[in-house]
């Protein structure tokens, strides 16, 4: 292990797959074989991955889709098995790994219900949510119950991506898909499907009436500290008229953390720092998909003072999540 020249490090948005997940997806879920591979291994690999980059702690998350790939009627059960199998990974080393839940989300009640085991019974830290299920963004009001659930437990919700809808992907990027398969992920569609799924939570009324559930976005916000000013004008004109909200901006800035996942640029990194201040950045790899090492090696150099830097290496996290 390289010599600590860096406070502790905790990445949050670090994926797994469960077994059971990737028969139920045909063998499909985690992506390339290379990543597929990384993804399987709870031990040798990720942790000398980890020690090589200084990763002291990887708080686990289940890949897309997640529990979200099983059956409404089975769904609850699969997602406990699932999630007790990544409970025993933490427990063999504490010192290394927490985790998300993964939730059965073709069952809201039961997601509900397992969100508190998970958080209650296993100690994990909150629960990740991937992209659409069976087309509906996660804003819709039968996973409501989720929310009302996270906030009652004081624990946050990761909203990440998964694939774009199909019929998005026919209008708005099948002609280039072919030739630039990134454009279907982290190259575009994932960045605009969660710039849209988290000015929808914001514009449905989610924290109205869960006034402190917290809400985890990767990838440095996708977008939206950018893009901010912007919506927050323009729903503000629009507020002189019939429409809502005209506080956009302090909704977002209120409700909202953002991780470094696989986002390693000074300049993105300053403009959410204006936004929102260094406060709501957590850092994050997005490992396997993003190799460790440019992750830490990117925050070893950035222009942070050392009180900044160790909050986003470590002290949000703990703060957060209660590590
Ligand atoms: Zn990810």
């Amino acid at each position: 292990m390289a010599p600590k020249i860096r406070p502790q490090v905790i990445a949050i948005e670090e994926h797994y797959l469960d077994p059971e997940v990737l028969e139920k997806t045909g063998g499909r879920a985690g992506g390339t074989p290379r990543a597929r591979e990384r993804l399987a291994d709870l031990g040798e690999v990720r942790l000398k991955e980890m020690d090589e980059a200084g990763v002291d702690i990887q708080v686990l998350s289940h890949c897309p889709p997640g529990a979200q790939a099983f059956d409404a009627e089975t769904a609850a059960a699969q997602a406990r098995g699932v999630n007790d199998r990544l409970h025993e990974t933490v427990r063999a080393r504490p010192d290394r790994f927490a985790a998300f839940a993964t939730l059965p989300l073709k069952d809201p009640a039961g997601s509900a219900a397992e969100l508190e085991r998970c958080v209650d019974k296993l100690g994990f830290k909150g629960a990740m949510v991937h992209g659409l299920t069976d087309g509906l963004f996660i804003d819709d009001q039968r996973y409501w119950p989720i929310f009302e659930r996270a906030e009652a437990l004081d624990v946050p919700i990761y909203v990440h991506p998964g694939p774009p809808h199909p019929q998005v992907i026919d209008i708005y990027y099948k002609d280039y898909a072919e030739k630039y398969p990134p454009i279907l992920n982290a190259g575009l569609g994932f960045t605009l499907e969660m710039a849209a799924a988290g000015v929808r939570l914001v514009l449905s009324g989610v924290f109205d009436k869960h006034p402190r559930l917290k809400i985890i976005l990767g990838h440095l916000g996708e977008g939206l500290p950018f893009l901010l000013w912007r919506i927050d004008s323009t729903f503000a004109d629009a507020s002189r008229g019939k429409f809502t909200p005209a506080n956009f901006r302090g909704l977002f800035c209120e409700h909202f953390y953002v991780t470094t996942s696989g986002f390693f640029s000074d300049p993105a990194l300053l403009c959410t720092m204006w936004e929102l201040g260094v406060d709501r950045i957590l850092f994050a790899i997005d490992w396997p998909y993003v190799d460790n090492a440019p992750g830490t090696a990117w925050m070893d150099t950035v222009s942070l003072s050392r009180e900044d830097r160790e909050k986003i290496l470590n002290g949000n996290a703990k703060r957060l999540l209660k590590m």
